[in-house]
């Protein structure tokens, strides 16, 4: 058995046309505009090159982008000055702070400073206590991204056995969530879980979101069940020349994909959603913010 590839990339430039033709009807309609705020506080490589790619996708769909890059050393009262004039500012709709920040600022406190209503990472407290509860919130947008792809693979997810490997603030407490909101049966395994494996086998949905390089092997997956691999590894590849490297996820993907009936790739699975993810939130907050109807099929 070979499992279908579910393609992130492709699936994840229609979200951006949806989101670009919506982008492009509330322009016509009511003269907005959506605007997304990036911060970066530091140099750190990785996430210098996240703020790039999403200030070039903002603006492919139409929206206005502004990155406001502050030096590593940064006070935290200047960064929260700064968060408090973008949640006054009409023509700001999304906000979001690269995480990780540096040390001495808490990052907690730099979160919940932001206006809910423009969190489009969906990690302020509310949001979470929100989307905990039921309600209308800002989803993170990696788990919204895992969750649109289950939704198009399998349409209902009702009563399917789900595994959420990790169990972070950002990727695998929300994950849960979503899939317990779209009825599956929901475990949610860490470091502490016992016999893994054996968890894992029950599943007809894996998500793994660990950080750790082809943790999963082939032998835990339940034959035809559906693998969205979070993870993403860099590891060296000498064979590929000196100083290369190559992205793995936390699934080992050759056996896995012998096993199981769909699976995400390591690049161009969950990547390219979360990023696509971002944009349908900040069109979801600047539609909410207007009182204009949201686009169907970009949030839960
Ligand atoms: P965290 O480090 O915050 O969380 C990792 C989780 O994995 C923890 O809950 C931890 O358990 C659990 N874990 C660690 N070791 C094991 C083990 N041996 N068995 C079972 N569980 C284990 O990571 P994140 O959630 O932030 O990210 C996870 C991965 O997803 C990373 O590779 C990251 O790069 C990637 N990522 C990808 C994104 C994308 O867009 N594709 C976006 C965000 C993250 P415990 O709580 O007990 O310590």
């Amino acid at each position: 058995m070979s499992a279908e590839i579910l393609d992130g990339k492709a699936f994840a430039a229609k979200v951006r046309a949806k989101v670009a033709d919506h982008v492009g009807r509330l322009k016509a309609a009511h003269g907005i505009t959506p605007g997304l705020a990036v911060v970066l506080v530091g140099e750190d490589a990785a996430s210098q090159v996240y703020v790039r790619s999403k200030g070039k996708l903002t603006v492919e769909v139409g929206m206005n982008s502004h990155t406001h890059k502050l030096d590593v050393d940064t006070p935290e009262v200047d960064l929260l000055a700064l968060i408090k004039q973008l949640n006054n500012d009409a023509d700001i709709h999304g906000i979001l702070v690269q995480l990780p920040l540096p040390k001495h600022l808490n990052e907690a406190l730099v979160i919940n400073s932001i206006d809910p209503a423009k969190d489009v990472d969906g990690f302020h407290i509310s949001n979470v206590g929100l989307l905990g509860t039921g309600q209308k919130s800002m989803v993170p947008c990696t788990p919204l991204g895992c969750l649109m792809m289950l939704r198009e693979h399998h349409g209902s997810l009702s009563g399917l056995d789900a595994v959420v490997i990790g169990r972070s603030n950002i990727v695998g407490k929300p994950m849960a969530q979503l899939l317990l909101g779209d009825s599956c049966t929901v475990t949610i395994a860490h470091s502490r879980t016992r016999d893994l494996a054996d968890v894992v086998r029950r599943a007809d949905i894996v998500v793994a979101a660990v950080g750790r390089p082809e943790m999963v092997p082939g032998d835990w997956i339940k034959p035809g069940a559906t693998v969205i691999d979070v993870g993403i590894n860099r590891l060296d590849a000498p064979e590929r020349g000196i100083g290369k490297t190559r992205l793995v996820g936390d699934v080992d993907f050759a056996s896995a994909s012998a096993v199981a009936g769909a699976i995400t790739p390591v690049p161009g699975g969950v990547g390219p959603m979360t990023i696509a993810c971002l944009l349908a939130n900040t069109l979801t907050a600047c539609c909410r913010a207007n009182g204009v109807a949201e686009p169907e099929g970009l949030t839960v």
